[in-house]
């Protein structure tokens, strides 16, 4: 994702507005494949003062990432506030201006923004999607998906130890006396 920035450069200190558009490869984080179902967006300003680029910006992005209940490729739509400085690259200059570690550079008349982009995006995602509030998720036994498939395994599991299909049903029940304790200790059980 590549913002030119010759204006900029001929006209230090002035606010420039631009608007980028990219499809993206599939992509992996915490782990997971997720992909983004159409092109990444960003519009924001750039200004030059020196030597660095400020960027100002919103990107906004339809995410697609497997729910954690059943695996199932979620739309998941982001949108996150952008505020970067982009250092000048001058290697073996001894004059250089002092470069924070964390700080992007930028060499030339472009800048590209497909890091900073990436990790705004990616950190607005929830820790926890779902396709859905009432999921059903995947079979312990079978690992079929319980929103499209039935299975006879809890039926099963019913048949040979009854006790213990009652409490993992009460678990999946949102209205059982078991969901007071919250939704994520119910599922870690
Ligand atoms: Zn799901
Ligand atoms: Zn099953």
């Amino acid at each position: 994702m590549i913002l030119d920035i010759t204006p900029g450069i001929q006209h230090k200190g002035y606010d420039f507005p631009f608007e980028l558009g990219e499809a993206w490869p599939e992509d992996f984080w915490g782990g997971d494949a997720i992909a983004y179902e159409e092109p990444v967006r960003v519009s924001g300003v750039y200004r030059i003062t020196e030597e660095i680029v400020i960027v100002e910006a919103t990107a906004e992005a339809a995410i697609l990432a497997p729910c954690a209940r059943c695996l199932t490729m979620t739309r998941v739509p982001v949108r996150a506030a952008l505020s970067e400085a982009y250092a000048r690259r001058r290697e073996g200059d001894p004059k250089a201006p002092e470069i924070l570690e964390e700080q992007y550079l930028y060499q030339g008349h472009t800048l590209d923004l497909t890091d900073a982009v990436r990790v705004a995006l990616l950190q607005e995602l929830p820790s926890r999607i779902l396709c859905g509030e009432d999921c059903k998720g995947l079979c312990d036994v079978c690992g079929c998906n319980l929103n499209t498939t039935t299975c006879s395994c809890q039926k099963d599991a019913f048949d040979r130890n009854p006790f213990s299909a009652l409490a993992s049903l009460a678990r999946e029940m949102p209205d059982a006396p078991y969901s007071t304790l919250g939704e994520d200790q119910t599922e870690e059980v």
